[in-house]
């Protein structure tokens, strides 16, 4: 574990950024860090910076301050990298990264190769939101840095449902719960609700899903015409590779959606058997052991064909191990 007091002496200027097209634990772990450092460590001056985040989490306080554009040259006395598996996910933020005096990493992805100089990376870990928490001195949390880490903790454990869950993750979420927060409105506003096309989408997705390898596989891609149609953004598709994998006998489900010509982003999620992790890696991406992402060239079917032989190997693979 590093100590925040320690790795801040003398520190002037600080840069907190997390992974491009940020998540809930992305967003929940940067403003909850950032609230943390202006309130208690005035004197230095720290700034954030993520890529457009879904509007649901404009409820954070902070959240209008979280800066966009990285196109000032600025040489930070320290930054922190979180939630970010390696440098290239950093997006525009990267160039910070290479000009600062000092980089610290905090993250949970198992993919994480510690690429900065200082890092705090637990893979057992929930959320980053979760090591953050760690970090902070309890007594001192706001109710305001509660319910960004709270928000973070909730959507990487699919509201305290998936097996990243731990005892010490729920004993947290209580602690965060005692600073006041609604938490109920926290998950039903930035997780459970969907807007009209955001329904109208994931049905969309489900009704044009394949399934292959007798059933235990599950797949379906949206192109940028079926988005235009729509109306929806990339952020629109948060969740449905999740009610994909939610489906009984699959092991492992594969969503594709249409980046650029010939070019997909891939999600995947496992039921337990499969690590996707090892699969997006091998594609140039990364992610945990049941949550994983990479992008992919070539038409849909080069790209599902390829994870699949990975997924089929791997079912062999346990086939012959039992
Ligand atoms: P999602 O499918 O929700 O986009 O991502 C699942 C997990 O995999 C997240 O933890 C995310 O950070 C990670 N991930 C997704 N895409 C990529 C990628 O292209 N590269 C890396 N390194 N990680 C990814
Ligand atoms: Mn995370």
């Amino acid at each position: 574990m590093i100590n925040l007091n320690a790795e801040l002496k003398e520190v002037k200027t600080a840069g907190i950024a997390g992974h491009i097209r940020p998540d809930g634990d992305c967003v929940g772990s940067c403003i909850g860090l950032y609230l943390y450092l202006k309130k208690y460590f005035p004197e230095i001056k720290t700034e954030v910076y993520l890529e457009e985040f879904p509007e649901a989490f404009r409820f954070l306080e902070g959240s209008d301050q979280v800066q966009h554009n990285c196109d000032q040259t600025k040489e930070y006395d320290v930054f922190f990298c979180l939630d970010c598996g390696d440098e290239k996910r950093l997006g525009n933020a990267v160039k910070y990264f290479n000009t600062a005096k000092k980089t610290i990493c905090i993250d949970h992805h198992i993919s994480n190769q510690a690429f900065a100089q200082v890092n705090y990376i637990v893979p057992d870990a929930s959320s980053t939101s979760e090591l953050i928490f760690n970090l902070l001195e309890e007594t001192k949390i706001t109710k305001e840095m509660a319910e960004a880490l709270y928000m973070g903790i909730a959507h990487d454990t699919g509201v305290f449902k998936f097996s990243n869950t731990s005892s010490r993750t729920m004993e947290i979420a209580g602690k965060l719960m005692d600073k006041g927060i609604d938490f109920s409105t926290i998950v039903d506003d930035t997780y459970f609700i969907k807007s009209y096309i955001q329904n109208q989408i994931m049905g969309r997705a489900m009704l044009e899903s394949i399934m292959m390898l007798d059933g235990r596989v599950i797949f379906s891609a949206i192109r940028q015409k079926d988005m235009d149609f729509y109306g929806v953004g990339t952020m629109d598709l948060d969740g449905i590779v999740q009610q994909l994998r939610n489906t009984r006998g699959v092991e492992a489900a594969l969503f594709l959606y249409e980046t650029a010509p010939q070019e997909y982003k891939v999600s995947m999620r496992s039921n337990g058997k499969i690590d996707v992790s090892q699969i997006a890696c091998y594609f140039g991406g990364g992610g945990h052991v049941k949550a994983a992402g990479c992008t992919m060239q070539g038409s849909v079917y080069d790209v599902v064909n390829n994870l699949v032989k990975h997924i089929d190997k791997q079912l062999k693979q346990i086939k012959v191990t039992n």
